[in-house]
């Protein structure tokens, strides 16, 4: 996959400040100078409509995707689908790039088994596939796990101090889940909807734990799929969340929009407020820090160790045990754990909670956990 530094760096759309007359209409769109503006693009200072700013995001994307040489024509491609704006707005944009990509596509949701949430969230994913004709497969936890669903695990780790953790367990299964679901419909590839603010959360949360293993893996568009794993990558990492919202705003999207019973917890929640201050001083940081991750990888002394196969399931590990597999024999336990390994600190040793990251323990490269 090519380095992301070729791409063009894009920054965050601004909304335009309040006029001084509210009566002075909005500037002209400056694409199409016919429709009035809905925003500003400070990357090319643009001020664009609505139509112009889709088609806009459009080429972007379709930009990433062959400058990044992501997804070859005839590639059949698992759109991992949760039903939120990320993954609703990936899916619709590659839906209208699929032609001229010359790629196909499949939908796979993961029932984590989380009551009250996931439940409304599939109805939306479900809604989505009827809507564009396309085929959905749906792989739940408690059919790949052996019965354990993110609620039982919820339940297992409660009052012992690890509860606050369910995104770092939920995580780690869901990356598993999605390639077996992908699997299951034949795809080559896997994309998810990580955008430019989910990759700068995880950059500040991997940095707040000088976890260099984990900022080493972060880096670029996607993993190449090494180990016999799917390639994955992540079309929409350059584009800012404000920008995804608008996407789904103006092309009148569907989306479930509600955060999961267990997302309060996370960890990942303090990275975000500390994003949005970086944000308020420095506007272009998501980004900044989506490149820095990129040289970060790039650093030699960074590199992660050679990955060989989990004991258990023969997936990707650089230990005997895959992350996902060293998990699920905790929990089977009675011990669940949070870090695996010699050296890594978590729960079961002294210090503070820390949560881990899913695929923490070897490559292929660590994926953010969005809130979802
Ligand atoms: Fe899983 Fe996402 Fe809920 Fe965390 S927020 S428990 S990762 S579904
Ligand atoms: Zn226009």
């Amino acid at each position: 996959m090519v380095s992301i530094f070729s791409l063009p760096r894009i920054r965050r759309s601004l909304p335009f400040p309040p006029r001084p007359d509210p009566e002075m209409p909005a500037p002209q769109c400056a694409s199409c100078n016919k429709a009035r503006a809905a925003l500003r693009r400070p990357r090319s200072g643009q001020a664009l409509c609505g139509t112009c700013f889709c088609a806009a995001f459009e080429a972007e994307v379709l930009h990433t995707v062959v400058a990044g040489r992501l997804l070859p024509p005839g590639a059949v491609v698992a759109v991992g689908a949760s039903g939120g704006k990320d993954s609703t707005v990936l899916a619709h944009v590659l839906r209208e790039l699929a032609p001229r990509l010359g790629i196909s596509l499949r939908l796979v949701a993961v029932d984590e088994g989380i009551g009250g949430y996931r439940d409304a969230a599939l109805a939306a994913v479900r809604r989505q596939a009827a809507r564009w004709e396309l085929p959905l497969t749906v792989v739940a936890y408690a059919d790949l796990f052996g019965g354990w669903t993110m609620d039982a695990v919820a339940r297992s780790t409660a009052g012992s101090g690890r509860s606050r953790s369910c995104c770092t367990f939920c995580g780690v299964l869901r990356r598993r889940a999605l390639e077996e679901g992908a699997r299951l419909v034949g795809a080559t590839h896997v994309v998810t909807g990580h955008n430019a603010d989910d990759m700068a959360e995880t950059v500040l949360m991997n940095f707040l734990r000088g976890d260099a293993g984990r900022l080493a893996r972060g880096g670029g568009l996607g993993s190449p799929g090494e180990g016999g794993a799917l390639p994955r990558c992540r079309p929409l990492q350059l584009a800012s969340q404000k920008e995804v919202v608008l996407y789904a705003h103006f092309r009148r999207l569907d989306y479930f929009s509600e955060e999961c019973v267990y997302a309060p917890e996370a960890f990942r929640g303090h990275a975000r407020d500390l994003l949005k201050r970086l944000e308020a001083a420095r506007p272009s940081a998501a980004l900044d820090l989506v490149h820095s991750a990129e040289r970060l990888a790039l650093a030699p002394a960074a590199r992660p160790p050679p990955p060989g196969a989990c004991a258990r399931c023969g997936a990707l590990a650089s230990r005997a045990l895959c992350q996902a597999c060293a998990l699920l024999d905790g929990l089977n336990r009675g011990r669940p754990r949070l870090a695996i390994g010699k050296g890594r600190r978590g729960l079961d040793e002294d210090g503070p909670p820390r949560e881990a990251e899913p695929e923490a323990s070897g490559p292929p490269a660590s994926e953010p956990v969005p809130a979802c």
